[in-house]
């Protein structure tokens, strides 16, 4: 089996959930299963292995499980970028899109420097709502997204188009139609 396939068998399917007609793609399969976590987090490593990360950032919630094991294998620093009200210091914050209406992240305002060159990591990218915010929240603080890397696309949403006409370079390891 192709390691595209074999990661796609291990992801669970919940039909209607949060709601009637959403497949929800449940990545606690892959996380439970420690040959197919170190693998999704080597692969999402992989092309960046020898070059300076400064840091890799990951939406809440389930962004910061990869994106910390990520930051871990390149020895960056890791920032969490969470719904607003969530972090204890100053923040920035940024509008974002969901399906129905805004919402708000946030990230620390010292958590970056200018010119830092940093990593987007979450678990699946849909409509990229969220990881446009999060590049926006992260490019008010000049820092330099190197890359958003997902474990899961879903190309028919548009997401990953958006992210790449932002000028980000976009790697997701497996396809769901
Ligand atoms: P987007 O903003 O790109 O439309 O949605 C992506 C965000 O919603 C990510 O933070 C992701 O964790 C979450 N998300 C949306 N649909 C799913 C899904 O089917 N499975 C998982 N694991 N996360 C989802």
């Amino acid at each position: 089996m192709t390691f595209e396939n074999d990661l796609k068998s291990i992801i669970r399917t919940i039909p209607d959930y949060p709601k009637p007609g959403i497949m929800f793609r449940d990545i606690t399969t892959l996380l439970g299963d420690a040959r197919a976590f170190r693998r999704a987090v080597d692969e999402l490593v992989q092309p960046f292995a020898g070059q300076k990360i400064d840091a890799v950032a990951g939406m809440e919630a389930r962004g910061f499980i990869l994106g910390g094991a990520v930051a871990h294998q390149l020895s960056a620093g890791f920032i969490p970028i969470r719904k607003k009200g969530k972090l204890p210091h100053t923040t920035v914050s940024v509008a974002y899109s969901l399906e129905y209406g805004l919402d708000e992240m946030e990230m620390h305002s010292d958590a970056v420097k200018p010119g830092e060159k940093v990593l987007l990591i979450d678990d699946l990218i849909a409509t990229g709502g969220t990881a446009t915010g999060a590049i926006k929240l992260l490019r008010q603080m000049q820092a330099d997204v190197v890359a958003a890397c997902f474990v899961i696309d879903l190309p028919e949403l548009g997401g990953a188009a958006k992210i790449r006409a932002l000028d980000v370079p976009v790697r997701a390891l497996v396809a769901f139609d």
